[in-house]
């Protein structure tokens, strides 16, 4: 178990008391230090239809750091931050997607990874500009944003867990939101009320400057910041010193109604993860993803194309029996006579947690004798935007 505010910046902590002190399962298929995304040759690795660039992995995403988590960066002194902060400033100094809001990408690699096709963690150019390949790491993990926060390519409890984490971002991007507006609001509330926003990235296409990738022009740039034009590091700093400051009640009354609702669907969310209880009647979902490995096993797949079961083959026709006409237990009473076997609960569990088997409603008239039972290898679950606004 781990605590939610160790998958976070530190601030957190005390902003965020009820939510961050929660315990989590740990995230462990999801080895980082050593990426399972990026190995062909590993088991798991073979059991996955999608593989990433060793020099990438899944940092094929340009984050929007707010106003206060840049500025946290920056009065960091810790040494292990030096080269995340040098890149930060280059950023700064660039202008490009450089707001009293956030620091973002540009415009253009924005459209590029929004038009991008099947390129998620293949990519080179869509790479984090904050992303170390030599090292394989970030260069600003203490200050990561909402979705790199919670993005995984695998997860203990399946879409279980994937709901979980998605909530969360949801939340926290909220926080990120109503913090940084907040901070520039005490900073100068025209930089919130003025619509210069809207006028650098309201438009429709992309200028000759974007598409050159130049510094907007002068004098949006100067309205866009007013008198922090050219102090925009003490800006992000000051920002910082506000955000930090606040006490975890301020932060219930920013975030309001809002914020209460989304708290309630994490906590929510969170319980089902530590569910272990199985539905009553389980059926064999039509749209499972299933390949044969060299090994024998297969490897199923269906909440994720990104996180697929290896199991041994013999479990295969097993599925088939599971209709949702029958109980678990009539289910089991059936493999035993007619396999002389049975899935043990933590395989049923973990098949139902990657809703390869899914709940099924008491029902029982006949299954539908057209429905193939697996879907052999499809791009059916292909998401082009895996991470996600
Ligand atoms: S979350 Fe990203 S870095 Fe971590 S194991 Fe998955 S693909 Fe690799
Ligand atoms: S900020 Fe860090 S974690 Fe997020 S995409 Fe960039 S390198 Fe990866």
């Amino acid at each position: 178990m781990l605590y939610l505010h160790d998958q976070f910046p530190a601030l957190y902590e005390q902003l965020l008391p009820d939510i961050m002190q929660q315990t989590i399962p740990r995230e462990t298929k999801a080895n980082c230090s050593n990426c399972g995304m990026t190995q062909r040759d590993s088991a798991l690795g073979a059991a996955q239809r999608h593989l990433f660039r060793a020099d990438t992995k899944c940092c094929t995403y340009y984050p929007r750091l707010m106003n206060y988590l840049v500025g946290g960066l920056l009065q960091d002194e810790r040494p292990a931050l030096g080269e995340g902060k040098r890149r930060m400033r280059e950023r700064i100094h660039s202008r490009i997607g450089v707001t009293p809001w956030w620091v973002a990408s540009s415009l253009l690699d924005q459209h590029l990874y929004n038009h991008a096709k099947d390129s998620f963690g293949k990519a080179a150019r869509l790479r984090c500009p904050y992303y170390a390949s030599d090292e394989g790491a970030c260069t600003i993990w203490a200050y990561r944003e909402a979705v790199c926060s919670t993005w995984y390519c695998k997860y203990e409890a399946g879409k279980d867990g994937l709901n979980f984490w998605v909530s969360l971002k949801g939340y926290i991007s909220l926080v990120e939101r109503q913090l940084s507006r907040y901070a520039m609001l005490r900073l100068d509330a025209e930089l919130v009320l003025d619509d210069a926003m809207n006028a650098y990235y309201g438009q429709e296409g992309l200028t000759q400057e974007q598409l050159d990738g130049e510094a907007p022009d002068e004098a949006l740039y100067a309205r866009l910041w007013r008198q922090y034009a050219g102090r925009e590091e003490e800006f992000y700093r000051n920002c910082y010193e506000i955000v930090s400051g606040l006490s975890a009640l301020d932060v219930q009354k920013i975030l309001g109604l809002d914020g209460r609702i989304k708290s309630i669907d994490v906590q929510r969310k969170l319980d089902v993860c530590k569910e272990t209880e199985l539905p009553d009647r389980l059926k064999l979902n039509p749209q499972v993803t299933m390949r044969w490995l060299e090994s024998g096993e297969i490897a199923l797949s269906a909440y994720s194309e990104y996180d697929a079961l290896a199991l041994p083959g013999i479990v295969y026709p097993m599925l088939v029996a599971f209709d949702g006409r029958q109980s678990l237990a009539e289910t089991r009473r059936t493999l035993q006579r007619e396999y002389q076997a049975d899935l043990a609960d933590e395989v049923l569990l973990a098949l139902y947690r990657y809703r390869i088997l899914e709940k099924a409603e008491a029902d029982r008239r006949p299954a539908s004798p057209g429905l193939p039972p697996f879907v052999i290898d499809s791009a059916a679950h292909h998401t082009s935007d895996p991470r996600g606004p």
